[in-house]
């Protein structure tokens, strides 16, 4: 055929898409037949995972979809009479478990439905590599992955949390800073996933759940200039729609894991936020908190909007002024200022609660004490990360999410985003075994 296709003149795409079928279709045979080389017959009993004894009743085929196209295997079959169910111990081992899809396939589904929505994903899918997945079948997949990796996520922050694993110290030479900056942000959710919550919109009603981020990364040196540069791959991110004391074990876990307790200064940057000072104050009570700069210049940008009738033309030079003291860490001259705005009424009420803004945070924006000593003073990190792990792909427009779903997709970007794609298929059999009941429950 790919002769002919040559000779009637016909163009490279369709000889390679031709040839591709082709070795495909020979793949999937090859496979098949390597495959069927174990039936799969572990002896007249195997153990059914529940501590009975399943007994062999014959073989029984399934169908599974692969890299290379579908194949059919035909493995033995074995009963507990105790579950009331049958298992197949070769799905086990093949890592396929209940699902339908190679572990092959799993791993490309995942990878293109954690970049792109799951209608594109299958059209990738589709397009890159010829294979035909619906739509729900990449969002099942993808998200039992995502499951999984959050289940063992969990799973080693409760070990390093119990002290059960004690995480290697950081290699030599070992960072001067780990910081550890934390930011939430909202993501449209479905209806049933807000009710009774309380939201900002205009009736009322909450539209979104708020997903808290942490970004840990080291740093070490400073440049020609004297700012901070953050050790080169040193990032690495966590999401959790959970409370924040739920969010605290696993930021206390990976903190842990990246050298806590070996590396000399701790700082921990947040926006402002009174969850997050509690959070640091219970798990690094030694660390240096800062108030993200440009959060706070925020801050003096909406009381410099609040005053602008009051200020008249004066609105811009008072308020570089502040943004000056800001920068030198100056908060009681920033006070100063504030008061010194002569409000009447309610508007004098909304100006203390800005100023109480800066009030609680003071020493949290001693911005030249913290440049002196070298630190970064900005999150643009979490935020960075909070821009691309979350909204380019869980915030699209159109877009509502569970938090089962959310939370997965989130969990993959997250591992991607932290270098730790491969650790995702690096999991023990039993955490296999979670994806499989995650996607039979879904
Ligand atoms: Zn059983």
């Amino acid at each position: 055929m790919a002769a002919r296709a040559v000779a009637e003149g016909n163009d490279l795409e369709v000889l390679e898409l031709a040839i591709r079928t082709a070795v495909t279709r020979l793949g999937s045979s090859l496979l098949e037949g390597l495959l069927a080389a174990d039936g799969g017959y572990r002896g007249p009993r195997a153990d059914c995972g529940s501590g009975h004894q399943a007994v062999f009743t014959g073989y029984r085929a399934k169908n599974i979809d692969t890299v290379v196209g579908p194949v059919r295997l035909r493995r033995a079959w074995y009963h507990c009479a105790a579950c009331g169910h049958g298992l197949a111990p070769r799905d086990d081992e093949l890592g396929t478990g209940h699902a339908s899809m190679s572990p092959g396939l799993a791993r490309m589904t995942a990878r293109a439905a954690a970049t792109v929505p799951f209608a594109r994903a299958a059209g990738l899918l589709a397009e890159l590599a010829g294979i035909e997945v619906t739509v729900k079948r990449v969002e099942r997949s993808a998200e039992a992955t995502g499951t999984a990796a959050t289940a063992a996520i969990a799973a080693q922050a409760e070990a390093i949390g119990s002290r059960r694993v004690v995480p290697l110290p950081p290699p030599d030479p070992v960072p001067d800073m780990l910081y550890i900056a934390v930011d939430g942000t909202g993501v449209p959710v479905v209806a049933r996933e807000v009710e009774g919550r309380k939201g900002k919109t205009e009736t009322g009603k909450a539209r979104t759940r708020e997903v808290k981020l942490a970004c840990l990364f080291t740093q070490t040196t400073l440049n020609d200039d004297g700012y901070p540069v953050r050790d080169t791959a040193s990032s690495t991110y966590l999401e959790t729609f959970e409370p924040a004391e739920r969010f605290g074990q696993l930021v206390d876990a990976e903190a842990r894991r990246r050298g806590a307790g070996h590396i000399r200064q701790l700082v921990f940057l947040g926006d402002g936020a009174a969850w997050i000072w509690n959070l640091a104050d219970q798990l690094f009570p030694a660390a240096t908190q800062i108030v993200d700069l440009y959060h706070a210049r925020e801050h003096l940008h909406d009381l410099a909007n609040l005053a602008a009738r009051l200020l008249a033309g004066h609105r811009d030079d008072w308020l570089a002024a502040r943004l000056d003291e800001l920068d030198n860490g100056n908060v009681e001259a920033i006070l100063a200022g504030g008061r010194d705005l002569d409000f009447l009424g309610s508007l004098a009420g909304e100006r203390d609660k800005a100023l109480a803004y800066f009030t609680n945070n003071a020493h949290r924006m001693r911005y030249q004490h913290f440049r002196d000593l070298g630190m970064f003073i900005g999150s643009g990190v979490v935020e960075a990360g909070c821009k691309s792990i979350i909204g380019q792909r869980l915030k699209l427009s159109g877009m509502r999410w569970t938090i089962h779903g959310a939370t997965s997709i989130a969990t993959l970007r997250c591992q991607d985003a932290s270098g730790n794609w491969d650790q995702i298929w690096q999991r023990p059999r039993s955490q296999t075994q979670l994806t499989d009941h995650a996607l039979q429950a879904s």
